[in-house]
């Protein structure tokens, strides 16, 4: 902004709104501490055991979360993913996010006086109230069950409070809307099976939330007809704003105001800014020899973005929507089906790029700053920030 249009501006602001801007500064701070910040997806804990990193050391500049930096964050409760790709079929998936459960339950154990695992409604406020980060464990792809239902059982015993009906790849029992929308997959959608349906069904008698991140429309449907209990959409954002394959189209949003659920915003900057994917390729073509030669060895698309961003830090900056454009995401789904429906769901370690100023888990407070100054009131903000699925928590818990 120049000078003349600042002072142009200021001289537009009604004289309250000035008064009140030293105040916010003061009180936003006291506001986030106040709330209970629910984060509904991070995946530090699969990237850092790819990458050998320990989440309990300072991984400042290799990562975005670490166990001292949720608590500078704000961080009251973080749902840890527990994910492996496609690559891991039957016979391998299980085993695989049984290692992670593993890890997870070891650094708590190695920490118990920075966090506890959580597994109830209860127990989440105990672990607020003792200042102690309330872990929790979402699996991130139904093809983690290999369609074994006793499988779906044991991840509930371990503590896994909700599951992703699919990732990008689809189950025998449920597309994905990558597999829904890509021509490259040629998948007629099928949306949940009447198999689906029952493993629907059963988390919902176990107390397990169903997860509408990453399903196709169809199995969106299908699930949302068949859950007696409020979904959670863990991490995805808004297709009106941003229309991309794993976003939440306008009929999607209301069902879910409908049905008592809630929305969690993804922070990626590819899910919330239309520009993005334009601006993105220009640069991976500037870098495409240095990109074929990661190829060659198998490398995963994000792990190609995440290694860019590292190496070419500042043209990945220029990359980063505003911080603003997050809170339109939010704003929107709170317009649309009410503020009691919309909270966040960052994917932390598990993208690239997030907008500006988000640079780890301990910039929530900006966001609490950006929501009241959008004249949120600190109630909404506290339903934003973990209220709302506390709520749908609390309702799925037998
Ligand atoms: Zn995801």
């Amino acid at each position: 902004m120049t000078r003349m249009y600042c002072q142009i501006f200021l001289a537009l602001l009604p004289l309250s709104t000035l008064f009140s801007l030293p105040t916010l500064g003061q009180s936003y701070q006291k506001i986030h501490d106040k709330a209970i910040l629910v984060d509904t997806h991070n995946d530090i804990l699969s990237s850092s055991i790819q990458n050998g990193f320990d989440m309990e050391k300072d991984l400042t500049g290799k990562t975005a979360s670490d166990l001292d930096r949720f608590k500078k964050g704000g961080v009251d409760v973080q749902i840890f993913s527990i994910f492996c790709d496609d690559r891991y079929g039957v016979g391998r998936a299980f085993a695989r996010a049984n290692q992670e459960i593993d890890t997870l339950y070891a650094v708590a154990a190695r920490n118990p006086g920075k966090m506890e695992i959580v597994t109830d409604p209860a127990g989440l406020e105990r672990a607020v109230k003792h200042h102690r980060l309330a872990a929790m464990m979402g699996v991130e792809g139904g093809h983690m069950i290999e369609n074994n239902m006793d499988y779906l059982d044991s991840f509930y015993k371990r503590g896994v409070r909700y599951m992703t009906l699919t990732w990008n790849n689809s189950t025998p029992w449920a597309t994905s809307a990558m597999e829904e929308t890509s021509h490259a997959y040629m998948v007629t959608p099928y949306g949940l099976t009447d198999r689906g349906k029952k493993i629907v069904q059963h988390m919902n008698e176990l107390g397990m939330l169903v997860d509408l991140s990453h399903v196709g429309e169809k199995t969106f449907w299908d699930a949302i007809h068949t859950t007696t209990k409020p979904v959670l959409v863990s991490h995805s954002s808004v297709y009106a704003l941003c229309p991309v394959f794993r976003n939440l189209k306008d009929d999607q949003i209301k069902a879910i105001g409908q049905n008592g659920g809630v929305i969690q915003v993804n922070f990626y900057s590819g899910f919330l800014d239309s520009t993005y994917p334009k601006k993105l390729a220009t640069f991976m073509a500037r870098h495409k020899k240095e990109i074929d030669s990661m190829e060659t060895a198998h490398t995963t698309e994000y792990t190609i973005h995440e290694y860019l961003a590292k190496a070419y830090p500042r043209e990945a900056a220029s990359l980063r929507p505003p911080l603003s454009l997050l809170i339109d995401h939010i704003d929107y789904i709170a317009k649309m089906i009410g503020v009691d429906h919309v909270g966040l769901g960052s994917d932390f370690d598990g993208i690239e790029s997030a907008p500006q100023q988000l640079d780890d888990v301990t910039t929530y407070p900006l966001i609490t700053r950006e929501l009241l100054k959008r004249g949120y009131s600190a109630a909404d903000v506290e339903k934003i920030l973990g209220g709302n699925f506390i709520r749908v928590f609390k309702a799925n818990t037998p």
